[in-house]
């Protein structure tokens, strides 16, 4: 069994990088999500370490791969039937190098400690790249916001800020949502930091209009993703305009990027749950948007229901003994899975490039498997990884955070006009560092090391620590 010591790792650029992932793997024994998320990155810094040996003598790997505060804690609530439920919460506060920690909330039964470091981790190398200042954070729990009432929610968010509140802060940390946090829960957790802190602060983004949220904020991973996809495209002279589009999830990242498709004229036919698929070919236009939006975020239902209610779509159910994923064997030009991580898979992936698809802009978070990703890069398709393509959501939250500051409201065309500016910004980020080091087309380097140089050159100035 490998050491979990801190012995003395490899002097060549290629030996540190693998010592560091043995240790990685080693100290932070099944977390399999977490170690895809850092393979990843250090695959790509191999390129980086010949040229600036400063990062290995300064020992940034071990460092960033490292939280620098984990916290764990117990979220006892009641729920309707006077039954006490005890859940589990967690913070990730993983690098503060660039400014507070920053990343969202996630409730899910699936969510543990690895899945969330591997969040916060991916996270920090996504906020270097929106040019604004913010660290890396991720938290959330392994409560499940289905199926329970709206006073059971806010019965589990009240305990669950009640411990969160001595961590975090408007210039400490500032979650947001994510999968399963959406406006109904950020409210809920406000009120509750608000009472118990006697403050009125930006400790949170995401928050409704009326008491510091920001225009376009629900909609910025959806519509950040859609520019970046747009980008892309741009480089090879081509648009959106007319595209098919595959779509995954029906949560809020898949709904903001159906309405930005349809904005840019391209077609949208599928969208999907944890219950299965549905396939659209007539397109999923803007009324259909309009009752998924209801389907979903007042009624919250399955979407399987799409099915009965627009006759020319199809259902497929969610099979876990298939090795592929059916939604990704129709045909179309683009892809935006925005449901979950892994959710492709190299057969899926291989489904996809075989039926011409041209285009795969990510807008949850590592939704494609380390295999998944090798083929669409050895296909030499546009491909635009999560941590450059879904960073709309959190440069929106860093533009929330800038309008709290000064408190005042920027319009809608002010903030979307931002955003657009910064997802532009990214990809040229990218494009450009992907051919500095070498690889030009390859985002996944772009990405990893444009987020990287920032934050690692921070912490060289700011010393050991
Ligand atoms: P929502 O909770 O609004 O929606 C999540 C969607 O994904 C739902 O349709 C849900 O289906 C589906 N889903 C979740 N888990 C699974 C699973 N294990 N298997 C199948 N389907 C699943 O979340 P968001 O739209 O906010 O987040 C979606 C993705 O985007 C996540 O990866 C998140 O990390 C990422 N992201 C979100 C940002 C944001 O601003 N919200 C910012 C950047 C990234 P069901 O309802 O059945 O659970």
């Amino acid at each position: 069994m490998a050491s979990t010591t801190a012995t003395p790792l490899g002097t060549h650029p290629g030996d540190y990088i693998d010592d560091v992932m043995n240790q990685v793997k080693a100290k932070n024994p099944a977390e399999p999500e977490f170690h895809q998320a850092v393979q990843e990155v250090l695959d790509s810094l191999r390129l980086v370490l010949k040229r600036h040996p400063e990062y290995q003598s300064g020992r940034i790997l071990e460092r960033i791969v490292e939280p620098e505060r984990l916290i764990m804690f117990r979220v006892p609530w009641f729920d309707d039937h006077g039954a006490m439920r005890i859940n589990r919460g967690y913070r990730i506060e993983m690098n503060s190098a660039i400014g507070p920690y920053k990343g969202g909330l996630r409730f899910h039964p699936s969510v543990n400690l690895g899945i969330l470091k591997f969040l916060a981790f991916e996270q920090v190398f996504k906020n270097s790249l929106t040019t604004l200042m913010m660290g890396g954070g991720k938290g959330g729990s392994d409560f499940d916001p289905k199926g329970k009432s709206d006073n059971e929610v806010m019965r589990f968010c009240q305990s669950f800020m009640t411990e969160l509140s001595r961590h975090i802060g408007p210039d400490t940390d500032v979650p947001a949502g994510d999968i399963g946090v959406g406006g109904r829960e950020i409210g809920f957790l406000f009120g509750q930091y608000k009472r118990l802190r006697n403050e009125f602060t930006g400790v949170l983004t995401g928050k409704g209009l009326n008491w510091g949220g920001s225009l376009i904020r629900p909609e910025a991973t959806g519509y950040g993703c859609v520019y970046f996809a747009a980008e892309m495209l741009k480089t090879r002279k081509d648009s959106l305009d007319g595209k098919l589009c595959l779509v995954s999830g029906s949560g809020n990242v898949s709904q903001y990027t159906v309405e930005k498709l349809l904005d840019l004229g391209a077609k949208p036919i599928s969208l999907s749950d944890s219950s299965g698929a549905i396939f659209d070919p007539d397109g999923i236009d803007r009324e259909k948007l309009a009752w998924v939006k209801e389907l979903k975020n007042a009624r919250r239902g399955r979407i399987r229901e799409y099915a009965d209610r627009f006759k020319k779509a199809t259902f497929k159910p969610a099979d876990g003994a298939l090795d592929h994923n059916p939604l990704w064997t129709i045909k179309a030009d683009c892809a935006f899975p925005s449901a979950t991580q892994n959710e492709i898979n190299a057969k899926d992936a291989s489904n996809l490039v075989s039926n011409g698809v041209k285009v795969v802009a990510e807008g949850a978070n590592m939704p494609s498997s380390a295999d998944a990703t090798k083929t669409f890069l050895d296909a030499a398709i546009l491909y635009g990884p999560a941590k450059a393509a879904n960073a709309g959501g959190v440069a929106t939250s860093g533009l929330e955070m800038a309008q709290n500051s000064m408190r005042l409201s920027w319009t809608r065309e002010e903030v979307d006009k931002r955003l657009h500016g910064i997802m532009a910004s990214i990809h040229k980020t990218c494009f450009e560092t992907a051919e500095t080091y070498g690889t030009p087309g390859n985002l996944v380097n772009g990405a990893n090391i444009g987020g990287f140089l920032k934050v690692a050159n921070a912490m060289l100035d700011q010393g050991l620590v």
